[in-house]
């Protein structure tokens, strides 16, 4: 059986750097200074709340945190004896719990918010739930309208990057009023900056899987780059790993060195991890010496891979074309078909695993016809898993493996009947 045999310089840096981060959050909580936003990882502006040097704070990573360190059942099912279905995504329950404890998580104290920050870029309950917490916290909320991308282009329209650019003027009033000073505009201009290269960084350690072998997991490893990515995302820090990532995983690529001895599988990956369950998934796939040389979900933040850069000298509207263009949850599911096909086709996968959960109506509704187009229409050997990102309840061990099984051992006759 494969082991993975990688964990790098990389992933005690980002601990450091995520601890760090959780650090600032509890002496925020603690001292109750440092302006809290509450956002949300799809379609952020998060270089603008740097801006004011308000502390950016992700109700998602929080459950996500929760969901590793298997704490999140307690909390989904205080949210349910509130009164919040069981169909509920289990994110939202896992935040609503940790709020009604005291806001304290075995990994950080987390400040109360001074703004909601909510954003609509295709999660229709990202609105829901960012109201719950405003009406609970008594925070004001601003929602950013993102009108989904329409029409076969797949382009934003310059009539909506200008509706977005409006909204965020609007945003930038407020949080004027509640940080008390003006928008420094060098310095949301050296911000923006640091995201452009990180984004650079980004797009070039996600290529890097093309080769064989894929130095790291685009799936499970990509999760450790996505900390970094999205909580420090346009700071100098966050910048500062990614060259180190880079210059690591380039390293390993000129080594020959893949995260299992012998790579037998390029898979690409469709839709979130199990979180509490996360290393006893990846041993189901390494055990066939399957790696993730993509995965649609390290672009739930944002498609750098596929050109986006933010843009210093047009700060506010390379922000809004990050929000309305460049950003998986604001797609429509063609457009997600593309990527996913470009995946296969570019990055020499050998099959496309989905993981559907039962949480999120965003990522697994259609997940049916996608097995399909790409099975029978593509020729594109597709299996289809279903348990849950956060609810624990949701996961069966032997029914998992006896499908995974069940495929590899059909893809490696495939192979040896090719052969
Ligand atoms: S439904 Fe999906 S995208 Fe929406 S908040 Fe829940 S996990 Fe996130």
């Amino acid at each position: 059986m494969s082991t993975v045999r990688y964990q790098g310089r990389m992933h005690e840096f980002q601990k450091e750097l995520m601890g760090r981060y959780y650090a600032e959050l509890t002496r925020g909580a603690e001292t109750g200074q440092g302006h809290a936003a509450w956002m949300l990882i799809s379609g952020n502006p998060v270089e603008l709340v740097r801006a004011f040097d308000m502390l950016p704070v992700y109700p998602e990573v929080n459950a996500l945190q929760l969901g590793v360190r298997r704490q999140s059942l307690p909390l989904i099912q205080k949210a349910e004896e509130l009164g919040y279905s069981i169909d509920n995504c289990a994110y939202v329950k896992a935040d609503i719990g940790l709020f009604f404890s005291g806001l304290k998580a075995p990994f950080a104290t987390i400040p109360r918010p001074e703004l909601i920050l909510c954003n609509y870029v295709g999660c229709g309950v990202y609105l829901q739930w960012f109201e719950h917490l405003a009406e609970y916290t008594g925070a004001p909320i601003f929602n950013l309208d993102i009108p989904t991308v329409r029409g076969p282009s797949g382009r934003a329209r310059p009539d909506d990057v200008r509706y977005v650019v409006g909204q965020l003027e609007e945003l930038i009033a407020l949080c004027e009023r509640i940080t008390g000073k003006p928008l420094d505009q060098a310095k949301l201009r050296q911000i923006l900056q640091w995201s452009k290269e990180t984004g650079d960084l980004w797009a070039e350690i996600k290529s890097l899987t093309k080769f064989v072998p894929s130095p790291f997991d685009a799936y499970f490893d990509a999760v450790t780059l996505m900390g970094p990515l999205y909580c420090l995302r346009g700071t100098e820090d966050g910048l500062t790993f990614f060259r180190e990532a880079r210059s690591e995983l380039a390293e390993r690529v000129r080594q020959g060195l893949g995260p299992l001895p012998d790579e037998r599988f390029r898979i690409v990956m469709e839709g979130p991890p199990p979180w509490p369950y996360l290393r006893i998934f990846r041993d189901l796939f390494t055990k066939w010496g399957a790696v993730a040389v993509a995965s649609t979900y390290s672009t739930v933040g944002g498609l750098w891979e596929f050109g986006f850069r933010h843009d210093p000298d047009r700060p506010l509207e390379s922000i809004a074309e990050h929000m309305l263009e460049y950003n998986l949850t604001n797609r429509s599911f063609h457009q997600r078909y593309q990527q996913i096909r470009q995946y296969v086709e570019e990055w020499g996968a050998d099959a496309l695993v989905i993981h559907s959960v039962k949480s999120c109506r965003l990522f697994s509704a259609g997940q049916g016809d996608m097995r399909e187009y790409f099975s029978k229409e593509l020729g594109v050997p597709t299996l289809l898993i279903e348990s849950d990102l956060e609810d624990p309840r949701y996961f069966s061990e032997a029914q998992m493996r006896n499908r995974i099984d069940a495929f590899f051992e059909a893809l490696e006759h495939r192979k040896l009947v090719k052969a």
